[in-house]
């Protein structure tokens, strides 16, 4: 750290990405990406978008809005859309979070949640998950705080009925919920239709996973228009260019190919309910599952044991040494292919 960096961000801990080794090729399950490229309609669009990059891109992000509007059936005024779901989940710890707003999110959820309250200055308050990592509701309904629920979780992968989303978001309607659906068309239970009904909720989403968008940085959120047009004010102070000429076309053209995007998620499901099949087969515990991945661990076997294993035969899980879950192993859905290489891996480690 240089003696010029602010005192206000000098503990700052940052966030930790999920490796991307350069040095030799893995089979890589540890960061949910899709294993299917994108539509080739988003790859044409960008293509052509790349002609024209001495030009800024959209700062409205017209055709993008037009596209979601009509494919997701919200109003284009219910849409904002920026670089990743995380630069939206930033922007609501910055709108919606302050000294009289602290937030609260689970104590196992995404990691990213404690790095944007430190890096905004806010206070928080992790809320332990139930023994068997679910939520309890009881505990969201009473609390005051700005909370941020990621549904389905991760990296546990298990997702909270709509209805106990709508208790919560209904038992105070001064504060905010914000619902984040990174997971969400792998699960079928969305909360966005309630923000017709409920001023207090924002649902962010993202095109990495299910829309195999993730190195485009393309991310959005619903909400109601007073909300869409605090999260506006936030991204048109820090960077109205913020989604990019190619992006924006990769985005359209991945919303219109329906059939694709059904496609690949319909493959998905299918091969992660075999990968739960064969890891229980192989003697694991694992989570049931509503994203694209799977939260797994063996009694024989430590977590970060079967992770430096795998590792080294070229197949990269996610392994996190928080206490809780240091036993466990997160990996993503890959292609049927790349799962047989790995339950071919998991057979030899453990025998
Ligand atoms: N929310 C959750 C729960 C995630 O796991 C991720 C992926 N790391 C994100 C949000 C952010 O994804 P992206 O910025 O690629 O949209």
């Amino acid at each position: 750290m240089s003696r010029f960096f602010s005192g206000r961000l000098s503990a700052l801990t940052p966030y930790t990405p999920g490796e991307q080794p350069q040095d030799r090729s893995y089979i890589k399950l540890n960061t949910n990406e899709s294993p299917y490229p994108p539509s080739p309609l988003a790859v044409s669009g960008a293509s052509e978008e790349a002609k024209k990059l001495q030009l800024y891109s959209d700062p409205d992000c017209r055709s993008l809005k037009k596209e979601a509007a009509a494919v997701l059936g919200f109003s284009e005024d219910e849409l904002i859309f920026t670089n990743g779901s995380d630069e939206i989940l930033n922007f609501a710890f910055m709108a919606y979070c302050d000294a009289e707003h602290p937030a609260a999110f689970a104590d196992i959820t995404y990691g990213f949640y404690p790095v944007f309250a430190a890096l905004n200055g806010v206070k928080f308050r992790e809320i332990p998950l139930c023994e068997n990592f679910t939520i309890r509701v009881s505990d969201y309904t009473s609390s005051k705080e700005t909370l941020f629920i990621a549904n389905p979780n991760a990296p546990t992968g298990i997702v909270l009925p709509r209805d106990a989303i709508e208790e919560i978001i209904s038992s105070n309607p001064d504060r905010i919920v914000v619902v984040d659906e990174a997971y969400v068309d792998f699960s079928g239970e969305s909360a966005a239709s309630l923000i017709k009904k409920y001023e207090n909720l924002l649902v962010t989403r993202t095109f990495s996973k299910s829309r195999s968008l993730a190195g485009a940085r393309l991310g959005f959120g619903i909400a109601c228009p007073s909300l869409i047009r605090d999260l506006e004010t936030i991204r048109f102070s820090t960077n109205p260019y913020n989604i990019n000429r190619m992006t924006m076309a990769a985005g359209v053209g991945a919303l219109k190919d329906t059939a694709y995007f059904e496609g690949n998620l319909r493959e998905i499901m299918k091969t992660r309910q075999r990968t739960e099949e064969v890891l229980r087969g192989l003697g694991f515990t694992v989570l049931p599952s509503s994203a694209n991945f799977v939260f797994a661990k063996h009694p024989k076997i430590g977590g970060e044991e079967l992770y430096l294993k795998l590792k080294t035969c070229g197949i990269l899980v996610r392994h996190f040494a928080k206490e809780r879950i240091k036993d466990f192993n997160r990996i993503t859905i890959g292609s049927p292919k790349e799962m047989d290489a790995l339950f071919a891996e998991l057979r030899r480690i453990l025998s």
